[in-house]
């Protein structure tokens, strides 16, 4: 992997990569795509790091690491969404306006029709073969931006709603409410499953 970095002129790219690894744990080829994809975000949307960005991950696997650790976008600050399509996308928008009802993104996919052009990270993408990430990376380091496809967006801001906590019946735990349930969502769900037990118990 080393050699791999080594072919990477861009110095900024590298403080990147540099960054991220130590959070991963290792460079994956889903973890590349992340830092391609936050780059291309931030061409596209003109944010300096440092700016509240807003990101939503179709995949839980690799990618969300390196937005966390670029983007400074993590699960504890909401700054993370996922949404797990199974897919190598992901949105990215800035900070709405005050009062605004929606903020200017861009979602960005890795794209099987451009992917085609490069063998290697196809199969690896497609898992249609044994690709090790050297071979995967190598082939982004080539294609740069040229395999994936970007369209601005408006994103929805979501609404803030009044906290409102309440204690479990059967717990006895505090918990947030959503609406007006009287149990906990750990409650709630141990019962539905109690139910469908006791059902296929006759
Ligand atoms: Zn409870």
């Amino acid at each position: 992997m080393e050699e791999v970095i080594r072919s990477i002129t861009d110095p900024e790219m590298l403080s990147q990569i540099e960054r991220v690894v130590p959070f991963h744990g290792y460079l994956s080829t889903g973890v590349f795509v992340g830092i391609q994809i936050y780059n291309i975000a931030r061409r596209s949307l003109g944010f300096s790091e440092g700016d509240r960005l807003f990101v939503t991950c179709e995949t839980l696997s690799c990618m969300p690491d390196a937005l966390q650790v670029l983007g400074g976008c993590t699960i504890g600050n909401k700054g993370l969404k996922i949404e797990d399509h199974g897919k190598m996308a992901a949105t990215i928008s800035r900070r709405a306006p005050k009062g605004a009802a929606t903020a200017k993104g861009v979602r960005i996919v890795l794209d099987p029709a451009k992917t085609a052009s490069y063998p290697r990270l196809h199969s690896w993408y497609m898992n249609a073969g044994l690709v090790s990430h050297e071979e995967a990376i190598s082939d982004l380091i080539r294609a740069e931006d040229g395999v994936y496809t970007w369209e601005m967006v408006d994103v929805k801001v979501p609404e803030k709603p009044v906290k409102r906590i309440a204690v479990c019946r059967e717990c006895g735990e505090s918990f947030v409410l959503r609406g007006d349930e009287g149990l906990c969502r750990g409650c709630a769900e141990r019962s539905s499953k109690n139910i469908q037990i006791d059902l296929t118990g006759g």
